[in-house]
Parts: structure tokens; C-alpha cells; sequence
């Protein structure tokens, strides 16, 4: 198979949900359809529930399965699909949001019940930064939940997508008959907990077909004729261009824990659903199609057996061919690397490769020379974009429990900080770090860590912080004269940024206020 034929198969794409919308059930069928996985269930579940967070063990398995689980591949209909697992747990919501850059499309599932819940509306948002193109999954239909449309007017108002729907409910709850396909126009019945091959699937192009009447009764039939015509007014008609500009979100109806509305989802995907897409860099946009290779690292893990000291650096693949054993360029350390042991995940089993392609996402062994936004290339000096740090909420005083540990404490921290779990300032009038997480879990896992793979030891002191933004200014003068001004809420971060750390909403407003040609923000790429 030539290059461009391997690339034009590649589908990569996330699935986004506020807990327990059903992310990983649907993971779980999609996997099976692909041949992935055998048995229901092999998907862990990768979320951390409150009760557990101070359950350090807790914390420990859940690293473990979002290695499992952070790219999952399968074969379907002649593509090959990759999934990027995103952790729905709101504390780690920036593991998302930089998962988000490796993706070429999302799946976002809504429980009919609930609706639009506020981290999916914050997942979203960042998605349509990019106007990454959005599929919406309304799911759970066997259970009692809001009416169609006005779930549907809720996705536009809060999630602000223009939405069309490709399937359309037959009653919910007890009542659910099943979905009328619009996009392949089928009558789809709905068995709970029917096996997809048992589906039974009636193809009726006509809706006055009087078999309609007979399979879901009088009423009902009417009413989908009735909601079919109000269909038409409302919403336009799918377009695949608007799609993939990120400007219309076709929406399906299912219950992914009965296998119900999936296959048609799937399907569905793989005829519309963007092939790799090309990727922003400083220097210039970069084609999935060029020969030379390129791509950029948007997740670390720490290897989970101690005796490793080694970590898995995820690299997304933007350009060229990746092939194992070939000297490439490490961009921000300016020098030649190669791997012998690059992986691919094929659902949770790990298989050393010989050669990836655009759109693949491979583990690369690193033993800490990889931060998050890494670029590795067949040699040119590019840096890719959209990989920014976001503004932490959440702000502690590190200090040094044992002075014996300094250097395994200062490494530990790097690499940490390296990793993504959280973000460290080091504060101007005294040299004192803090460390700021968009989640309180973090300070737990830095802690824990810390002392269980470097042998460090830290505590923590409250920091009476609400904000930390980046600064900058046009007009060196305004920059000097706020820098000396506010000298005592300066830090700097780990790339020699400044940044200022605010004690309150209000008192950043009135900073931002009194200095108006200084900019303040909230994420570190500007
Ligand atoms: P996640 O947190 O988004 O990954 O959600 P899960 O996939 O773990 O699902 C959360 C809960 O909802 C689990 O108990 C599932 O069994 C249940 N669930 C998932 N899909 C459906 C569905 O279609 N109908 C019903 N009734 N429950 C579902």
C-alpha cells in the first residue's frame, strides 16, 4: 500500500462526555464492531471517583489503565480508526484538552436525561477553538429522559454547534420502539440488550409505509411522520463540507450499553469523518502528505513499573512516514534521536512497529528528554501550535521535607511538571515555588509520586492564589513600569515566562484596569 493510500485510511478522533455519560461504554462497542476486543467489559473505566481521591492505590491503578487505554486502534470497513482516550474526571481536564490537539474529529456524548453537562459544554468550547468537526451521540434512550427537540435546542444554546439530526427516537424510557435512520433511511427496533446482529433493521423509504404502523403502532408511527415534517423546517440538511469545517454537528440517538443506534453512528463516521487534517506550526502550516516527517509529543506517562525509570512519550504524527530506527530531529533540544522500541496500541495490547503514518498516535520510550508540545522531525525546525498551558486555579506552596533529597526533589519536579500534571511558578521577591493545578487531585498525585519514584519528600502550604496569567506588552515602558510596580505578585515559569499571580478575581480586574497596555493570559501560547 503506498503512502497516501496508508494515510487516507487513518480516522483519529476522541470521544468527549461529562462522566458517566457513557464515553467508555461507547468506547467499548466501537471496539467491538472493530474486532478490537472480544468480550464486553475489557475497557476499563478511566475515571477517578471523588470517594477515591485519597486512595493513593486508587490513583496508582488509574494511571495504569490510561496507559491501557490512552490510544486504542482498530480496522473497520477498510480504515484503520484510532481512538484517543480523554479522561472525563474534571481535575484533569488539561490532559484533555492537549489530547484534543492530536485528534482529527470528536464524538461527543450527551445523556438524554441530563443534557448538555457543564464539562461537556467546557470540552466543547475547545473543540470549536479549532472547529475540530463535532458527531453528537445522544445516549441512554431506554431510559426516560428530555424531549428531542429540546434537547436539541439545548446543544445549540449551550454548546453553541448548529446540529441536524441523522437518526430520530421512537418514544424513550419503556416506550423506546427504536430510531429512524434519516441518514440511511432504515427503521432500526430496538431489543434491549440485543446483541448488533440481532438488530432488526427494516428499510422503509417511504414514512407513509404502512409497514411503519405495524412494527411501532398507530401512534407513534404518527408521530415520527409528524416530527419527520418538523425535522425538515428546523434543521437543514447534512452537509459534509459544513461538517468538516466544524460548522454543523450531525446528531444520532442510541443506548450504547444495549449495542443500540452504535453501528449506525460508526458507520456513519467512517463515511464522513475527516482523514488526518494538517497541523499549525510557527513556521508554517504542515500537510499530512509531505514526505518528510514530522509530528509532535501531547502526552507523557511515567512507566508504572518502578524498576523503569523510563516514561511513554505519545507522538502524534502530522507528516511524512515514521519509521523505527531512523535518526530524527528533537527540535527544542536541537539534536538527532532515534527509537528502537517505538509502539502502537491495538485496543490495550502494546505491539512494537516498524513504521507509522499520519494520523497514528505511537509510544515512544523516553527517558526525560520529552516535554508536552515536543516536536521530532525528518529534520526541519518546526514548532507546532495549539499545545498551550492553561491558566491554573488552584495554587500551593511547595517546600522540602527532606534536605537530604534536594536534587531528587528538583528532578522529580521537573519531570513532573515535564509530564503535565500541574504547573510550577517560581516566585520573583523570594525564589519560593508554587505549584498550580486546574484540579485539587493533582497535589495528591505530585505528593505521592514525588516520594514513590524519586524519593522525595514534600509539603504543601495554602497559597492564597486565585490566578496565574502570562503577561506580556507591546510597549516596553508599560511592561517595566508594571513589573517594578507589582514586583511582589510576579513569578516566572518553568520556560522563563512571566507570569502574575493574582490573589482574587477582583484584584486582577483592577490590575488589568491600572495597567491597560499591559495584556494579561490565560493560556501560556499568546
Ligand atoms: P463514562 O463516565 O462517560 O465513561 O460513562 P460509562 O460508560 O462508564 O457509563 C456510566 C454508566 O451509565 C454505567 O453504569 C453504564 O452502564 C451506564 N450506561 C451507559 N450507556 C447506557 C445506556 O445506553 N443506557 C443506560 N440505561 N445506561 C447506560
Amino acid at each position: 500500500m503506498s503512502f497516501i493510500e496508508e494515510l487516507k485510511k487513518r480516522r483519529t478522533f476522541g470521544i468527549i462526555s461529562h462522566p458517566d455519560a457513557g464515553k467508555t461504554t461507547l468506547t467499548e462497542k466501537l471496539l467491538l464492531f472493530g474486532g478490537a476486543i472480544q468480550v464486553a467489559g475489557a475497557v476499563k473505566s478511566n475515571k477517578i471517583k471523588k470517594a477515591a481521591t485519597s486512595d493513593f492505590m486508587e490513583i496508582e491503578r488509574q494511571r495504569g489503565i490510561s496507559v491501557a487505554t490512552s490510544v486504542m486502534a482498530f480496522d473497520y470497513r477498510g480504515l484503520k480508526i484510532n481512538i484517543l482516550d480523554t479522561p472525563g474526571h474534571e481535575d484533569f481536564a488539561e490532559d484533555t484538552y492537549r489530547t484534543l490537539t492530536a485528534v482529527d474529529s470528536v464524538i461527543v456524548v450527551i445523556d438524554v436525561a441530563k443534557g448538555v453537562e457543564p464539562q461537556t459544554e467546557k470540552l466543547v468550547r475547545v473543540c470549536r477553538m479549532r472547529n475540530t468537526p463535532i458527531i453528537v451521540f445522544i445516549n441512554k434512550l431506554d431510559r426516560e429522559g428530555k424531549d428531542a427537540f429540546d434537547l436539541l435546542d439545548e446543544v445549540e444554546s449551550k454548546l453553541g454547534l448548529s446540529v441536524t439530526p441523522l437518526s430520530w427516537p421512537i418514544g424513550m424510557g419503556s416506550r423506546f420502539k427504536g430510531v429512524y435512520s434519516i441518514y440511511e433511511k432504515n427503521l432500526i427496533l430496538f431489543q434491549p440488550h440485543g446483541k448488533q446482529e440481532e438488530e432488526e433493521i427494516i428499510s422503509i423509504t417511504d414514512l407513509n409505509d404502512e409497514r411503519l404502523d405495524k412494527e411501532v403502532g398507530k401512534d407513534m408511527a404518527k408521530t415520527l411522520r409528524d416530527e419527520t415534517e418538523v425535522i425538515k423546517d428546523l434543521y437543514p440538511e447534512f452537509d459534509q463540507e459544513y461538517y468538516l469545517a466544524g460548522e454543523l454537528s450531525p446528531v444520532f440517538f442510541g443506548s450504547a450499553v444495549n449495542n443500540f443506534g452504535v453501528r449506525e453512528l460508526l458507520d456513519c463516521f467512517v463515511e464522513i469523518a475527516p482523514e488526518p487534517l494538517p497541523r499549525e506550526t510557527e513556521e508554517r502550516p504542515v500537510n499530512p502528505t509531505e514526505d518528510q516527517f514530522s509530528g509532535f509529543i501531547f502526552k507523557i506517562h511515567a512507566n508504572m513499573d518502578p524498576n523503569h525509570r523510563d516514561r511513554i512519550a505519545f507522538l502524534r504524527i502530522c507528516s511524512g512516514k515514521f519509521e523505527r530506527n531512523t535518526n530524527y530531529l528533537h527540535v527544542r533540544q536541537n539534536k538527532k534521536m532515534k527509537f528502537a522500541n517505538p509502539t502502537s496500541f491495538m485496543a490495550a495490547k502494546k505491539t512494537v512497529i516498524d513504521e507509522a503514518f499520519p494520523g497514528d498516535v505511537i509510544g515512544l520510550y523516553d527517558s526525560g528528554n520529552f516535554k508536552i508540545g515536543d516536536a521530532l522531525t525528518g529534520g526541519e525546525v518546526l514548532h507546532f501550535k495549539g499545545i498551550p498551558s492553561f491558566s491554573p486555579e488552584q495554587f500551593r506552596f511547595v517546600n522540602n521535607a527532606d534536605p537530604l533529597k534536594t536534587k531528587q526533589l528538583a528532578k522529580g519536579l521537573d519531570q513532573l511538571m515535564d509530564e503535565g500534571v500541574a504547573q510550577m511558578f517560581t516566585r520573583d521577591t523570594d525564589g519560593r515555588r508554587i505549584i498550580g493545578t486546574v484540579g485539587a487531585l493533582q497535589f495528591e498525585v505530585i505528593q505521592y509520586r514525588l516520594e514513590h519514584e524519586y524519593g522525595a519528600k514534600v509539603t504543601y502550604e495554602p497559597a492564597s492564589l486565585r490566578k496565574a496569567c502570562w503577561i506580556s506588552s507591546p510597549d516596553d515602558v508599560a511592561l517595566k513600569e508594571f513589573t517594578a510596580r507589582r514586583k511582589k505578585d510576579l513569578a516566572h515559569d518553568t520556560e522563563g515566562k512571566l507570569v502574575f499571580m493574582a490573589e482574587s478575581e477582583w484584584s486582577l480586574k483592577m490590575v488589568q484596569e491600572n495597567h491597560p497596555k499591559v495584556q494579561f493570559h490565560f493560556t501560556s501560547e499568546f
